[in-house]
């Protein structure tokens, strides 16, 4: 371990004006510990908030003291949880990284393909391939007993799991069948893209994977969401019609209307839109359960959703997401060929594979910044699309839409400023109904 921690801390010093063996690694390393150290301080701050023990002001004609207390002890729980699971994945990720085990299992897997090679693809495609599996199948194992410890401990304390192991072990089945079919292909086509494109890298690599992940999220509502859930046409013909009447007022082009057993898994609640020209929409059949008899509650909802549309945020959404892409493919095809890179990470070769796997690694302070960035975004569309259904009435009813939903969920109570700023895309609750109340003040003086 000293030896490990000497050289590390030589080739940080010492190399730093060799241009030929830059000690990427260490600082990537450092980075990483850094982001890691900064996320559990927020998650520090966070856990002092379930201390308190006095319901928030805003909240206090809607919530129980049992429930708030309830509230306080499953934050409470699900940080420790989040906190070991922080701790043991990245400890797991680094060590990986810092004692260079990723560049021998792949010497390992180049070795294997040697003496097992089928003569379809190229050799470096072929280890690809068996190296992304390794690398799947090791990551799926480490978080496992989180996953499970999750669902069956932390969740079915506090009464929200309703997974039966059958279940669980169906959808572990199912994920990894999909990711199969999904991502052998998807890697196979980015091989050739990569290994084909030459100097316009950057340029295919961003048109192949923008076009892959435009069309992964367009079949992901009618192809894969089916595999795990089950889709009805809703049966409340009041509420349907309430609906109808809703899209009609706001020119919102309504498809269909499902209802989605959400409650098999878990009674945490949702709702979503999904589609291109024609919407549809699908609501948890443990939101309609917790708000029967309000209707106007989940018309409210939808009203906020339907605001997202008019204000075309999805698209915007997706327009950053592709320049985004774009600056990530042309900074890829600056380094992509920089062989310094691989060597300070171990590697003695260049395959594409490993070039992403490690300018994915290169990228951790950057995407921390950037996830900043969109958070503060999204939590603008928020406030637009909850000002949009407040100017068709909803105001009130989606304060206490919200409320319910949270109250529910058991979500944070008192959301820590800091640690809300960076973890969350959506405004907190009471600052949710601040703005809602406060723009119904000024209608109410108008
Ligand atoms: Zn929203």
């Amino acid at each position: 371990m000293l030896d490990w921690l000497r050289s590390f801390t030589t080739r940080l010093i010492v190399s730093r004006d060799d241009q030929e063996t830059k000690p990427y690694l260490q600082y990537v390393l450092l980075f990483q510990a850094g982001v890691t150290i900064v996320e559990l301080y927020l998650d520090w701050r966070q856990r002092k908030c379930y201390e308190y023990k006095s319901i928030p002001k805003e909240l206090e004609k809607h919530v129980t003291p049992e429930k708030f207390e309830k509230a306080q002890k499953y934050g409470k729980d699900k940080n420790t949880f989040s906190i070991w699971s922080q701790v043991v994945q990245t400890g797991v990720h680094m060590t990986l990284f810092a004692t260079y085990s990723l560049p021998s299992l792949w010497n390992r897997c180049s070795q294997w393909m040697q003496k097992h090679t089928l003569p379809i693809f190229p050799q470096e495609l072929q280890t690809t391939l068996l190296y992304s599996s390794a690398l799947f199948v090791g990551s799926k194992l480490i978080s496992l007993p989180f996953r499970i410890y999750n669902t069956f401990v932390l969740e079915q304390k506090y009464d929200f799991n309703k997974t039966t192991w059958k279940l669980f072990v169906k959808d572990l089945f199912t994920e990894s069948v999909l990711s199969a079919v999904i991502g052998y292909p998807s890697l196979i086509g980015l091989w050739y893209v990569l290994e084909t494109s030459g100097p316009r890298l950057w340029l295919y690599f961003w048109l192949f994977t923008s076009s892959l992940s435009v069309l992964l999220a367009l079949l992901y509502p009618p192809l894969i969401m089916p595999l795990f859930n089950k889709f009805q046409p809703l049966q409340d013909e009041k509420l349907r019609r309430e609906i109808e009447e809703l899209a009609n007022q706001v020119g919102f082009p309504l498809n269909k209307i499902y209802v989605m057993d959400g409650s098999k898994r878990s009674s945490h609640s949702n709702a979503f839109m999904y589609g291109i020209w024609k919407k549809g929409i699908v609501l948890y059949d443990s939101l309609l359960e917790q708000n029967k008899g309000h209707d106007e509650r989940i018309l409210a909802v939808l009203a906020h959703e339907m605001g997202h549309w008019k204000m075309r945020h999805t698209q915007k959404m997706l327009v950053i997401g592709l320049l985004h892409s774009l600056a990530l493919s042309w900074s890829y095809g600056k380094i992509a060929n920089n062989e310094s890179i691989y060597r300070s990470f171990g590697f003695q070769t260049k395959a594409h594979i490993i070039g992403l796997l490690l300018f994915s690694e290169l990228l951790t302070p950057l995407d921390s910044v950037l996830g900043l960035m969109m958070n503060s975004i999204s939590r603008r569309f928020e406030y637009s699309a909850d000002d949009y259904a407040k100017n068709l009435g909803y105001s009130s009813f989606l304060i206490e839409a919200l409320i319910t939903l949270h109250l529910e969920n058991l979500s944070t109570m008192y959301p820590d400023p800091w640690y809300s700023l960076y973890h969350n895309s959506h405004p907190t609750l009471t600052e949710r109904i601040n703005a809602l109340e406060n723009n119904l003040e000024t209608k109410k003086n108008q």
